[in-house]
């Protein structure tokens, strides 16, 4: 038995939950690999090393100099390292890291360096190897993570190691220089080891007991999910449950490698394990869970006999395509297609412009802009199966006095995406939890 372990920035925040780490990975033989954020927030209103350290490259291209956020990164590893007693010559690796930061003038490195300083004490704290991203996980030239290489290089690095510690969060590109994943991509380099390393199971090790049915800030209390499969989890975590990175699940996906959700703080619980289809039953239960996010656009096109028209949506995705605009969705009828954009991409005149084009490149009857709109993802194996899920769903809406602006349900019916106006966000979440959670 094989097992990854990942611990994320909280269980990294200082020496005493580094210690807990230790324990955790002591008290299994079977964790053999160990993936580590930089440290996170101690307590509420704290800084995370990576923020200091994306403060500490803006120093450095403004004024030649580190600054005082390097000075507090100093001082958080300083401190981590006298309170686990260790004998690790910190100062002087903190004193390279800083010149490194100086000679590189990069991003991407600076950010880095939170990781790597985090596994290089890790390594020291259990007294095995330290693997240095940087050596194995690899982008290709044009910054996409180069899987193959990727997974022959860790294999190699592994081999004949029966323990090791991986820094996460970034790696190598095509041209020797250090590239992160998205924010919150340690998550990632922990699903990449766990497929390099042919493990049975990638340990997520947070400071929650795993996935909640729905974000408890807004509904009181709401259910842990005990499981649920990759294809849910990426829904989820798309529209904003963010336990997990949402793209974490494609490295282990193809080798059916499930994940758990494990809290460092209550190691008993059980967690939340996100499983490979082959692995999944849905239970009888109609939902899993439901997320949600605010702040989208639609635009509302309509035009008669668009559906006539060879090329329309061709011609307006090219104007999407010219702005570099991404959507999330794009209902459609006959005579009618909307978009639906992450409103950030349509701020400075982007969103008149955007339209302007549209306007020019199909004459539309009508082109209308729905600012203000909240998504709901309402996500299950199970709606599928079940007679009346959309009605009880819009039933529960309408109820909560709640106008639906928008709807879209994926072809695999395992989800229904909903739009409200923002102001009824809440309203709705509650509504909808009640009706399929509270039952
Ligand atoms: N430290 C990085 C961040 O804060 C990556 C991670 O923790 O996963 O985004």
């Amino acid at each position: 038995m094989i097992k990854v372990c990942k611990f994320g920035g909280t269980s990294m925040a200082d020496g005493t939950n580094m210690r807990r780490v230790a324990d955790i990975v002591a008290s299994d033989e079977s964790r053999r690999y160990v993936v580590v954020s930089a440290p996170g927030k101690r307590f509420g209103g704290d800084a995370k090393i990576t923020d200091l350290l994306y403060e500490t490259y803006r120093n450095v291209s403004e004024t030649g100099s580190a600054g005082e956020a390097f000075g507090k990164v100093k001082e958080r590893f300083r401190g981590i390292t006298g309170e686990l007693g260790l004998d690790f010559d910190i100062d002087s690796l903190l004193a390279d890291t800083e010149k490194e930061i100086l000679a590189e003038r990069s991003e991407d490195f600076t950010a880095s360096r939170g990781e790597y300083l985090s596994a290089r004490l890790t390594a020291a704290l259990l007294g095995v190897p330290f693997i240095d991203a940087r050596e194995v996980v690899k982008f290709d030239a044009e910054g996409r993570f180069d899987g193959t290489r990727t997974d022959a290089l860790l294999k190699e690095a592994l081999k004949g190691k029966r323990r090791a510690v991986v820094s996460g969060f970034y790696g190598e590109d095509a041209f020797g220089k250090v590239k992160t994943f998205s924010r919150g991509g340690s998550d990632i380099s922990g699903a990449i080891v766990a497929r390099a390393a042919g493990a049975d199971l990638y340990e997520n090790w947070t400071d929650v007991s795993g996935f909640l049915a729905c974000d408890p800030r807004i509904v009181p209390n709401p259910q842990q999910i005990r499981a649920l499969s990759y294809k849910e989890l990426r829904e989820l975590s798309y529209m904003g449950a963010n336990v997990l990175h949402s793209e974490s699940i494609f490295p282990v996906r193809e080798a059916d490698i499930p994940i758990r959700i494990k809290n460092t703080f209550r190691p008993q619980d059980e967690g939340t394990d996100i499983l490979p289809a082959s692995k999944y039953s849905y239970g009888g239960r109609t939902v899993t869970g439901i997320a949600g996010k605010k702040n989208f656009t639609v635009i509302f096109i309509e035009k008669s006999l668009m559906n006539a028209e060879i090329g329309f949506t061709h011609r307006v995705l090219s104007v999407l395509l010219k702005y570099g605009i991404s959507f999330e969705h794009m209902p459609s009828g006959i005579d009618t297609m909307s978009f639906v954009i992450d409103s950030e991409q349509l701020k400075n005149g982007n969103l008149e412009a955007l339209c302007a084009e549209i306007r020019e490149a199909v004459s539309p009857d009508h082109l209308r802009v729905y600012d203000d709109i909240a998504l709901i993802a309402v996500v299950g194996h199970g709606m599928s199966r079940n007679i009346g899920t959309s009605a009880r769903l819009f039933q529960a809406i309408a109820r909560a006095g709640v106008n639906v602006r928008m709807i879209d349900q994926g072809s695999s019916e395992l989800n229904i995406i909903v739009g409200v106006d923002c102001e009824n966000y809440d309203r709705t979440l509650c509504a909808v939890y009640d009706e399929f959670f509270r039952e």
